[in-house]
């Protein structure tokens, strides 16, 4: 089934290695994988990250799908700038994973973007906090970030899971979030989100709070107009757009047999110059080094086009869930579908085994889920058989953590 919406039209006047505010930079980089040193030339791409001033590389490094700290050194030692992690990535072990590195090397040399959930209520099927959040907690909470990294600051503390206008306007978490910067504890304030992106950018861009947003964007979006709208109504305003889920689950599959182009996918992503840097999650040497070499020229070509499927009328399902939430009111026990969803996609596309179970606890999902339905009341617009995924997805559930290794 094709999606309902409609899509971007794709045509994005060539492409632009140097135009506007991007800057190619040759630059030496060092690696020591294996334990060798190597030397290599690199174009380096650079844009400046809003109103903040600071000129970034085009790609930078998402570390949730990684406890590797060989793989954060070999990235600071090839010219990686920032690094987004959040207290959410394996309860903290990734900021810990992070920190171990950082304390080694220069404040200076490198960003840090992280976030915390402690202290907030959130109800993730409408985006909303509830009433049992705590700003003191969440405070606390974004304190030990800081522990954890090793830091007396960080550049970024990021309101993860902003959707609503009202959540990213929430004068308690505004206000806690101020004081934190205040404290010095934060260079700069920023939002993530993944659902409800076009209305949380524009909210965030409302509140003259926040400097930066990290949205979710990749060639997948069914609301891709409206995204795009929004980011350039903020990146006009100053704020410093960073992109996440460039790879749209990294696989059109499953069982993985399909893997998503990859380069193609963070090309696409890198030809919207309001997309000022990205944040590929990166598990692997090789996929660093791809991520990294594009930059020298990321213009799509013909062939990369077709693998994308950018030229076919409507969008493939793939595993990519559109967070849209228009299942939820289908669905005849309210189920959290978009975030059970999510979890699906950490799973079989990512294999990241114990984030997707984090984020299916996170829905609440029942064991007798869907049993008492005769038939699935729910139409995706994607196209999924809800009901199947689900089923599958929630086997995972009570998987002990020691079996819940990361492949
Ligand atoms: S499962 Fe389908 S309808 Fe529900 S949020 Fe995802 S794409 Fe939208
Ligand atoms: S079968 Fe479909 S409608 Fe029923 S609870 Fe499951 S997802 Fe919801």
């Amino acid at each position: 089934m094709e999606p309902k919406q409609t899509r971007r039209k794709f045509l994005r006047n060539g492409l632009l290695a140097v135009t506007g505010s991007s800057v190619i930079v040759p630059s030496i980089a060092r690696s020591t994988r294996n334990g060798k040193e190597e030397t290599a030339e690199q174009d380096f791409v650079y844009r400046t990250l809003g109103k903040t001033g600071i000129k970034i590389p085009i790609v930078s490094m998402g570390t949730g799908n990684t406890d590797n700290p060989a793989l954060i050194r070999a990235a600071m030692d090839k010219g990686v700038k920032l690094f987004a992690t959040s207290e959410y990535y394996h309860n903290g072990n990734n900021e810990k994973m992070l920190g171990e590195v950082f304390k080694d090397k220069p404040r200076d040399s490198f960003y840090i973007m992280t976030g915390t959930n402690g202290g907030l209520e959130i109800d993730y099927k409408n985006g909303l906090f509830k009433s049992g959040t705590n700003p003191d907690t969440y405070l606390e909470s974004a304190n030990g970030c800081l522990k954890r990294l090793q830091v007396e600051y960080v550049d970024f503390f990021s309101l993860g899971f902003a959707a609503r206008r009202e959540s990213v306007f929430y004068e308690p978490i505004l206000k806690a979030l101020e004081k934190f910067k205040q404290q010095g504890k934060t260079k700069y304030l920023g939002i993530g989100t993944h659902k409800y992106e076009p209305e949380a950018i524009r909210a965030a861009a409302d509140t003259g709070v926040f400097d930066v947003v990290m949205t979710a964007y990749n060639f997948k979006k069914n609301n891709i107009d409206e995204i795009e709208e929004a980011i350039a109504y903020a990146a006009g305003k100053g704020m410093g757009i960073i992109a996440m889920k460039t790879m749209a689950g990294a696989y059109w599959d499953k069982e993985r047999t399909k893997p998503i182009n990859t380069k193609a996918a963070l090309k696409w992503v890198l030809e919207n110059e309001n997309i000022h840097t990205t944040v590929p999650d990166c598990s692997s040497f090789d996929q660093l080094d791809q991520d990294l070499n594009l930059m020298g020229d990321f213009k799509l070509t013909e062939d990369e086009k077709q693998d994308l499927k950018l030229t076919s009328e409507g969008l493939s399902t793939g595993i990519y869930c559109q967070q849209c939430g228009k299942c939820i009111p289908q669905c005849q026990e309210g189920l959290d579908i978009p975030t059970i969803m999510r979890s699906y996609m950490y799973a079989y596309g990512y294999k990241n085994m114990a984030h997707a179970q984090q984020t299916l606890q996170s829905a609440g999902v029942p064991a007798s889920a869907c049993s008492d339905c005769a038939t699935c009341t729910v139409d995706c617009t994607m196209g999924f058989d809800v009901r199947r995924k689900l089923a599958d997805i929630n086997r995972l559930r009570d998987v002990p953590d020691d079996f819940l290794i990361r492949v």
